[in-house]
């Protein structure tokens, strides 16, 4: 009698352990770009972690890059399951959902876009669990000069600003880089060394 109670309790767990593996996973409805996705819950996903190059809307110019990115997004995720894990904010402030996306085979889409050079990191905080596997992979990409990494400066600043709470870096003229305390100031010579460091550039300077 106890055997066959073992043997009913062991069935049920496994029937709640493959309906949580199912429950877990998410259809992809949209890709947006790069970066983002919509799936069938109807919420839009921001991917954690990182950034892509961005697609012009309004006549504004699309960067580098940002039609390849893409179209790799599409590839690995479009019509795909994938599951989605967290880190400590579960929103942005404009309502997207932030994750790092995983498709069925294990893969992590975040790490997939930095790894073949569509992205680069993008840190902030309090999101920092991934921050050193996703650092080691866009340096791999930084040294292979693939995608993005093949993209040169016009012309280059004498040296960049960072600031080392916010992972930001910008021209020596952008007013941010004016704004911060000298305490968190990072002196970078080029943009590389500001990317290989994990600092992303300054939406308003775009060094
Ligand atoms: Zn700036």
């Amino acid at each position: 009698m106890r055997r066959k109670n073992l043997i009913t309790l062991l069935l049920a767990a496994l029937v709640c352990l493959s309906f949580t593996h199912s429950a877990r996973y998410h259809r992809v409805k949209f890709v947006y770009d790069g970066d983002t996705i919509l799936i069938d819950t109807g919420e839009k996903v921001r991917y954690l972690g990182i950034d892509t190059p961005e697609i012009g809307h309004e006549g504004k110019k699309s960067q580098f890059m940002a039609f390849a990115a893409r179209n790799f997004n599409r590839q690995l995720v479009g019509d795909a399951l994938v599951r989605l894990e967290f880190d400590r904010e579960k929103k942005d402030h404009y309502g997207r959902t932030l994750a790092y996306v995983f498709l069925e085979n294990g893969e992590m889409v975040n790490a997939a876009m930095i790894r073949k050079g569509y992205a680069h990191v993008l840190l902030k905080w309090p999101n920092f669990k991934y921050r050193s596997l996703l650092l080691a992979y866009q340096r791999e990409a930084m040294r292979k000069r693939i995608g993005i990494w093949r993209y040169k400066t016009k012309k280059p600043e004498p040296y960049y600003i960072g600031s080392s709470s916010s992972y930001r870096f910008h021209r020596p003229s952008c007013p941010f880089a004016k704004k911060i305390p000298p305490h968190h100031i990072v002196r970078f010579s080029t943009r590389y060394q500001a990317f290989w460091e994990g600092f992303s550039p300054c939406r308003e300077c775009n060094p």
